[in-house]
């Protein structure tokens, strides 16, 4: 296939786009093991940090799915993109705060040395040129946003998705799949799905705004075909959180923005009542599918955040439950859990799963009474 990208710039791409600031830009936290840097893997259902980062190689491979790769097929494949376009990312990430300055920065006097090679590199000069080719472009529109209106395009965003979920076919398949009720869940919590179509008719300077928010990437929604949750905090919108429905295998995606906020019902939960903490939103709805409607749902793996923390401490349930999945690693991170939220003063209990089962297979399986008493709690 003809490729309109130097190789030298593909070369210098893949050499100076360091793994874990790209994780990092991804809002993917990442741990160190060994020699090694692990994080969870965004390609499949990671229930533990299976991603390993070669540092050295700047290569990464997961040890679940045996997903591997440098950088550009990285983002090729967590983007769902094309080479080139994935190419343009990392040209584009490299020059945004926190990337290659940062980088340079956080060297040191290794740093200087990197300058220098780079100062003499012909190579690294036809990239330094694109960037500064790219970025003046992008100086000749700066898009600033305020607070305000970022949470007013995101509302506006999830409640397109809301009738959109309402009105068409994909998305309520794919959760009456996953054994849940969009009607019924509709009631109570904000989920939609996002069919991209109403980004066709929008003006430059909206998508302009799309863009910086990092709703719109490469022209294209990042949503597109997905569940959307909203996650909240303060009244204030944090971030969206979608999963793939169609012509997907369920990958998660979350707006490059810290993470924060929690997955709430619109009531908000009742403080009178045990409190269950679960690994997904989508394991949070099973259960309050199965008519257990106080859920605290985290985000995966490292996806309890000073927001649950605070939350729970604020409202001091008269009992925490904690039911994350069924097998090793689920296992381990509730008890990890437990004693974390032991050291605040907050005493907790685990639910133990059957093993190898996370609730939304495990609630999918059975009828409504079935799940019920199943999962009632003692
Ligand atoms: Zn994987």
């Amino acid at each position: 296939m003809p490729n309109r990208i130097p190789e030298s710039i593909i070369q210098s791409v893949k050499a100076n786009t360091l793994f874990l600031s790209l994780l990092k830009s991804y809002g993917i936290k990442t741990s160190k093991k060994g020699n090694s840097y692990m994080a969870v893997c965004p390609f499949h259902n990671d229930s533990q940090a299976s991603l390993s980062i070669d540092r050295k190689q700047n290569l990464f491979h997961c040890l679940g799915c045996d997903a591997a790769g440098n950088v550009i097929q990285f983002v090729e494949r967590l983007e769902n993109i094309s080479f080139p376009k994935a190419v343009d990312r990392l040209l584009a990430l490299s020059r945004s705060p926190g990337m290659g300055e940062r980088r340079l920065a956080q060297q040191g006097p290794k740093g200087a040395e990197l300058d220098a090679k780079r100062n003499g590199n012909p190579r690294i000069a036809a990239v330094d040129a694109a960037i500064s080719s790219e970025k003046e472009k992008e100086e000749e529109k700066p898009v600033e946003i305020s607070t305000e209106e970022r949470n007013a395009l995101f509302l506006h965003i999830v409640n397109q998705s809301v009738e959109d979920l309402r009105n068409s076919e994909p998305g309520r398949t794919y959760l009456e799949k996953r054994g849940l009720e969009p009607l019924r869940l509709l009631e109570s919590y904000t989920v939609g799905f996002h069919s991209g179509s109403s980004f066709d008719k929008l003006a430059d300077t909206e998508r302009a705004k799309l863009e910086t928010v990092g709703l719109i990437r490469d022209g294209r929604s990042l949503f597109d075909g997905c569940i959307v949750f909203l996650l909240v905090k303060d009244g204030r919108i944090t971030t969206i959180y979608g999963r793939k429905a169609v012509s997907g295998n369920g990958s998660h995606y979350l707006l490059p923005c810290k993470r924060e906020g929690l997955y709430l019902p619109t009531a908000g939960l009742n403080p009178q009542k045990p409190v269950v903490i679960t690994w997904s939103i989508i394991d949070g709805l099973s259960l309050f599918a199965a008519g257990i409607t106080n859920v605290l749902p985290l985000l995966g793996v490292n996806g309890f955040l000073p927001d649950h923390l605070a939350y729970l401490l604020e409202q001091s349930f008269p009992k925490i439950f904690i039911a994350l999945n069924g097998d090793d690693a689920g296992n381990r991170a509730a008890a990890a859990l437990k004693q974390n939220l032991a050291g605040n003063n907050l005493t907790a209990q685990i639910i133990e799963l059957p093993a190898g089962e996370d609730i939304n297979c495990h609630a999918a399986g059975g009828g409504q009474e079935n799940q019920a008493r199943r999962y009632r709690l003692r």
